[in-house]
């Protein structure tokens, strides 16, 4: 398992920063964004440090969207949204600011105005844990 002592997502990986936890297994890690779009923005991340979809093994990306999937089956069985978008940014051009591979799902609603680029804003932490115990109760096995 690759880790990156400089690495924020390495961190909250190896638990020695915090994250509302959705979900994790052997390979993986869902937790809650702490700068949400909408409500129930959440990412999905190899726990072995991967830059980018350049740099990441087929095995590990594979294993990352599989998780993916799940969070997103469940956010729609919790939140209802019109749709999800699952979300990779590869290189800074892209819109990548954390270097630590990463899929957002994003629930969307019709109409919210959400574009590709955007500025981080912090969410309200109560908030994101009262939808994370929605999400986390539709986890399915
Ligand atoms: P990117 O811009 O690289 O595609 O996405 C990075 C995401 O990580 C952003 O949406 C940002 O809000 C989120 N993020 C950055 N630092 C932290 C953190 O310490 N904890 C959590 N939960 N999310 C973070
Ligand atoms: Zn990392």
């Amino acid at each position: 398992m690759s880790h990156d002592p400089n690495c924020i997502f390495c961190k909250i990986v190896a638990g020695a920063l915090p994250c509302t936890k959705l979900y994790e297994d052997a390979a993986t890690l869902a937790f809650m964004d702490i700068n949400p779009l909408n409500p129930g923005h959440a990412l999905a991340i190899p726990k072995s440090h991967a830059k980018d979809v350049f740099a990441i093994e087929e095995e590990a990306i594979a294993a990352t969207v599989k998780t993916a999937r799940k969070v997103a089956r469940a956010a729609r069985a919790a939140l209802s949204p019109a749709g999800v978008n699952l979300l990779q940014s590869s290189g800074p051009a892209a819109g990548q600011s954390v270097f630590h591979l990463h899929f957002h799902i994003i629930p969307r609603h019709t109409g919210d105005g959400l574009r590709f680029n955007w500025t981080p804003v912090p969410g309200d932490m109560a908030e994101i844990g009262r939808v994370a115990a929605l999400i986390r109760a539709k986890i399915e096995a």
